[in-house]
């Protein structure tokens, strides 16, 4: 028989005996919310800290208790802030962890999200919960594993993988999975990261539990919204205090004075309205009584033993999914849901009020279609259509190479793109400079035959000023005050363009470089609700039907998208691309706007210039208009070679009122070499021509036509 001596560190072997013994009692059987209200404290930080109290959050009980419904395999979460999301996310892992210990992977949209969510949501869990960290492995310990990509645990891993690299899925399986903003997930080449990650969870047949949950972002390609409508579409139900209704809220049915909208279709009738959101009520679906937030706040609180709680709307196969808007969050005063709406509509960003309170998908139609916009090229009449005014160039500065779009501006920032293309040369030297400067030098032909030259242009610096700036410089002095420098700046509720910050460069002192800001996120805001746009007018965008104007550059005009992505407990949307994609043909876009931003030209002004009153007569093309004059030449010479007809005419000339003076009956052989004098006098001469002399005598410079013009 052994010794007990044989072991150095007895204290040591007890406990490891202890710990596994621990392991082999079957955890007893509890509702997840109950393990949670015994075992977790929610951090410092979050609105209510210390012990979960679920009587403040029944929407989170509800979603946590799902977990262990029979048959659970999938849940998605479309929440508004304020619901509860992150407290449910928590309690999940340390459920996984620390009573029914199973493996369980992580995921966010990409690497630097994963930082802040072990950082913000993970650590301050396990720091407050000394129970759970204590069954995880230590950082930098001798058992275990515990670094960025995993912490080991006893009786399983918590894995940390990322949709931006799906590499971070592979080769690792665990019967659960959650997947946190779902809608911020870049397709990559490799597939969709959710089918990867459920790959990952397949293996284990019925005993997997894939969580997906998401701010959802917009309505076509929201995949949260997609789960949402494929799970049973839960919504969190109330009684009403006076009628006993049962319901679930909705934004049409938030009062408050001076509320013109009948919901979010109708947002803009309050714009521009006096409104009171501290009397901000909520109104019952059923009887239209009104409920203050102590009433609306009881209502959630009691739900669920009034008959209410989690209501789903369609049969449950396995896959349950959940909704719920601010209103439902007893965290949260009607009065500054209001008062959020109405921030929001003032800063014209409607989209994040819907995603982030009302935790719904936004039907923006601001997601433009390269393949739509590829299809939808036209013939242009000219280089520049009638209606395109003014000129601008955006520049986007590479390390070997600028590129750029040349855009015509019209009335209500209707826009035609009429040059793209790359000039090729390191920025650093001189001659990319020289091109851009000849770029800068083109006219381009109006299509009421005037030219016009470009009267501003955006160049990107990247920031990077230092370099560039001095080419740059060089290349003002040249061009005058036509050519700015920008710098994009990212953010919301930035100006598209601020005030140039003056920027001493040079070794003179007198010499400056206005460096202007370009609030890029708001820009290319507009820039893409515009390409969106389907119907012709102020906004609508136009493309040639050229070969530069290929797929690749619709693709690169339409590379990035809106997501949502969480700093510090906060929701900020965010443009972005995929890695591999290219953008420059959208930079160049917004830097071409930046500059009609800066210069603000009078574009109603030069139309009324420039485009003729008889528009319908002026979009005559040059071909049509050839043919024209060609058919009444060829009928003058027929009508000449019977002198009966020449008769007739010259008659009805001596009648008529003398409103040609000039013109003297002539023999008909001579008269036949003096075309353009005749043509008036031909009877079914087409009324259009007194339109085109009209027109021409009104256009300072007829360079196109002068010719014929000018003889009639
Ligand atoms: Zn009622």
């Amino acid at each position: 028989m052994t010794t007990l001596d044989q072991f150095s560190n007895w204290g040591a072997v007890a406990s490891a005996m202890r710990r596994a013994a621990e392991n082999l009692v079957p955890p007893p059987d509890m509702l997840p919310s109950v393990w949670a209200a015994k075992n977790v404290r929610i951090p410092v930080g979050n609105a209510i800290p210390g012990p979960i109290n679920f009587d403040n959050a029944p929407l989170q009980r509800g979603i946590l208790d799902a977990i262990k419904e029979p048959g659970m395999r999938r849940m998605d979460l479309m929440l508004a802030a304020q619901t509860g999301k992150t407290t449910c996310q928590q309690c999940i892992t340390g459920y996984f962890i620390d009573h029914e210990p199973r493996s369980q992977i992580m995921a966010q949209p990409s690497e630097g999200d994963m930082a802040t969510f072990q950082e913000t949501k993970l650590k301050p869990m396990l720091e407050a919960n000394p129970k759970i960290a204590k069954k995880m492995a230590k950082a930098r310990g001798r058992q275990g594993v515990n670094n960025s990509r995993m912490i080991s645990y006893v009786g399983g891993w918590l894995m940390f993988s990322w949709a931006g690299s799906p590499k971070t899925a592979r080769g690792r399986s665990a019967p659960v999975t959650q997947a946190d903003e779902v809608d911020g997930y870049d397709v990559t080449a490799e597939g969709d990261f959710l089918e990867l990650l459920a790959q990952r969870s397949a293996t284990f047949g019925d005993d997997r539990l894939d969580i997906r949950s998401s701010t959802p972002v917009d309505l076509e390609t929201s995949r949260i919204h997609k789960g949402w409508l494929a799970g049973d579409q839960r919504r969190w139900h109330v009684r009403c205090p006076h009628c006993d209704e049962l319901q679930y809220f909705r934004w049409e049915n938030v009062r408050w004075t001076g509320r013109q909208s009948s919901g979010i279709k109708d947002a803009e009738k309050d714009i521009a309205q006096e409104h009171d959101p501290a009397s901000a009520m909520y109104c019952c679906g059923g009887c239209g009584s009104l409920w203050d937030d102590g009433q609306r706040i009881a209502a959630i609180r009691n739900a669920e033993r009034d008959g209410g709680g989690w209501i789903a709307s369609k049969p449950f196969k396995g896959h349950a999914s959940f909704h719920a808007p601010e209103m439902a969050s007893t965290f949260r005063r009607l009065r500054d849901i209001v008062q959020s709406y109405l921030d929001k509509l003032a800063l014209g960003d409607l989209q994040s009020f819907v995603n982030v309170s009302l935790g719904w998908p936004f039907a923006a139609g601001d997601k433009a279609d390269p393949d739509g916009l590829l299809a939808r090229r036209e013939e242009y009449p000219a280089q520049v259509p009638m209606g395109g005014v003014w000129l601008s160039v955006g520049v986007d500065m590479q390390d070997d190479r600028l590129e750029y779009e040349v855009v015509a501006w019209g009335i209500g920032e209707e826009s035609w793109s009429v040059d793209t293309g790359v000039l090729w040369g390191d920025p650093l030297g001189s001659e990319v400079w020289n091109d851009l400067e000849e770029l800068l030098a083109n006219t381009y032909q109006h299509e009421s035959g005037a030219l016009l030259r470009i009267e501003a242009a955006c160049v990107d610096t990247g920031g990077t000023g230092g370099m560039t700036a001095a080419a740059y410089d060089w290349l003002r002095g040249k061009t005058g005050r036509r050519i700015f420098g920008v710098k994009g700046l990212g953010g919301w509720g930035i100006p598209i363009v601020e005030k140039p910050n003056r920027k001493q460069t040079g070794k003179k002192k007198s010499k400056f470089t206005d460096l202007f800001r370009v609030g890029v996120d708001e820009a290319k805001l507009v820039v893409m609700r515009r390409l969106a746009q389907a119907k012709e007018g102020p906004g609508f965008c136009h493309f040639p039907l050229q070969d530069e104007w290929d797929a690749e550059h619709f693709k690169q005009l339409t590379a990035e998208r809106l997501v949502v992505r969480y700093v510090k407990g906060q929701p900020v949307r965010e443009w972005r691309k995929n890695d591999r994609d290219r953008n420059e043909k959208l930079d160049c876009r917004v830097y071409a706007y930046g500059a009609l931003k800066i210069m603000q030209p009078n574009l109603k002004r030069l139309a009324e210039r420039l485009i003729p009153k008889d528009l319908a007569a002026a979009r005559e093309t040059r071909e049509q208009w050839a043919a024209r004059v060609a058919e009444t030449a060829v009928k003058v010479v027929e009508t000449l070679k019977d002198p009966e007809k020449v008769r007739e005419i010259l008659k009805k000339q001596a009648d008529a009122p003398p409103k040609q003076p000039r013109i003297e009956p002539k023999p008909a052989q001579k008269q036949a070499e003096k075309q353009p004098e005749i043509t008036q006098e031909e009877p079914p001469a087409p009324t259009r021509e007194t339109v085109r002399i009209r027109r021409s005598s009104s256009l300072g410079t007829p360079k196109r036509r002068g010719g014929w013009v000018n003889s009639w």
